[in-house]
């Protein structure tokens, strides 16, 4: 696979304020659903919600980045699409880059998800760069990790959540801002949410590998935990004290379940 990255300093471009306590967030990632109707809708109420102490980010699908990027001007919301090309342009249809989202006032990519890395057969190392292009051009990646229930089974949830790191480790340089996922694939659209136990074991073991790279920097990572987070089991997931916040799929097409979870992580 080719790698395509302009400079190898490229990554140091976007620095996180170590100083700063890390940001919690709340991202709705709409999938392939949604509308014209439901941004016109969601927008002006998600506007109104808004709280200086906890983000709200929406990443419709690309056709809508424009709209929702209109909808959002001056809103306190924020807006990111659902991936990126691993590369900066080139003969790829159907794909858009880094710098087109930077463009068009996206402040976060999607990178690594576990519904791309399944269908369109993504590898550790292609997230990895896609993370790296969005650093590169100024856009943040939310990027995805999680295991699949065989691997928690087997009780390699750890080996493979430190493998999907570690690819994204290589390619970052430190102090790099980018948000991390905790997504289990067992939990996403199948209404089975990791206990608020289980996903805040994880985070820490999360937390510790980031520490490996660089322990001030790991402190300042959000992780959001994803899967099945719901307008009631948002509050007690977002209790834990490293979870940051959520990725919120099927629940965030509903605007008043999404504003729930949005309220619950403001703690
Ligand atoms: C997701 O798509 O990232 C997700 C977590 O989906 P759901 O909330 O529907 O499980």
């Amino acid at each position: 696979m080719q790698i395509t990255i302009d400079s190898p300093d490229a990554t140091i471009s976007c620095p996180v304020n170590l100083a700063a306590p890390r940001a919690r967030m709340v991202v709705a990632n709409w999938k392939m659903f949604g509308n014209l109707a439901l941004c016109r809708e969601s927008l002006p109420r998600l506007s109104a919600a808004a709280m200086d102490g906890v983000e709200l980010v929406v990443c419709p699908p690309a056709p809508y980045l424009g709209e929702v990027g209109r909808l959002a001007v001056r809103s306190g919301v924020h807006y990111g699409a659902q991936d990126v090309a691993e590369v900066t342009h080139g003969a790829r249809t159907g794909e858009w880059s880094a710098d087109m989202l930077a463009e068009l006032g996206c402040r976060y990519a999607i990178v690594g998800h576990s519904e791309r890395r399944d269908r369109h057969r993504e590898c550790n190392q292609t997230v990895a760069v896609k993370a790296a292009m969005c650093i590169a051009a100024g856009v943040i990646p939310i990027v995805c990790v999680g295991e699949m229930m065989s691997d928690r089974e087997s009780g390699q949830t750890e080996a493979v959540l430190a493998e999907q790191l570690s690819a994204i480790l290589r390619l970052m340089k430190k102090n790099a801002m980018f948000v991390l996922a905790y997504e289990p694939v067992w939990a996403i659209g199948t209404g089975l949410a990791a206990t608020p136990a289980m996903a805040q074991d994880v985070h820490v073991f999360l937390r510790r590998q980031l520490g490996l790279f660089s322990p001030a920097w790991a402190e300042s990572v959000t992780i959001l935990y994803g899967g099945s987070v719901k307008a009631d089991n948002a509050a007690s997931l977002f209790a834990m004290p490293d979870i940051d916040g959520g990725l919120v799929g099927g629940a965030s097409l509903n605007v008043d379940d999404l504003l729930t979870i949005y309220r619950a992580a403001n703690i």
